[in-house]
């Protein structure tokens, strides 16, 4: 099964056609988002919990949308439940890393 990013097909273009969730059904609902550039937040662990909400589409790489001008937010489609579905997945790992691994605090990534 080819793996994806799960923002780039939902970016609201120019005769974007409003979709649904393959998943849950509901149709897809518009949103402003962040958009990351450089290094995306992804691990393979998150890459396989995606395909669980495929649409939740809570940021979106700058990487594959740059223009000239950086935007910071952009326009999205989004599915409710894929997001409630992340957001449980988010909460449970981070419990789990609680437990296992103090998280490293992520200003030392930057230096
Ligand atoms: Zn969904």
């Amino acid at each position: 099964m080819r793996q994806k990013l799960p923002d780039t097909d939902s970016v609201v273009r120019d005769g974007h056609e409003v979709e649904s969730c393959e998943f849950h059904g509901l149709e897809l609902e518009k949103d402003s988002v962040e958009i990351v550039y450089g290094l995306l937040p992804f691990d393979e662990e998150k890459m396989e919990a995606c395909r669980n909400f495929p649409h939740a589409n809570t940021w979106v790489g700058g990487g594959c949308l740059i223009s000239s001008d950086n935007p910071e937010r952009v326009e999205v489609l989004y599915c409710r439940a894929c997001r409630a579905a992340e957001e449980e997945w988010e909460a449970a790992r981070r419990a789990l890393q609680a437990v296992e691994l103090p998280l490293r605090d992520e200003s030392e990534w930057v230096n």
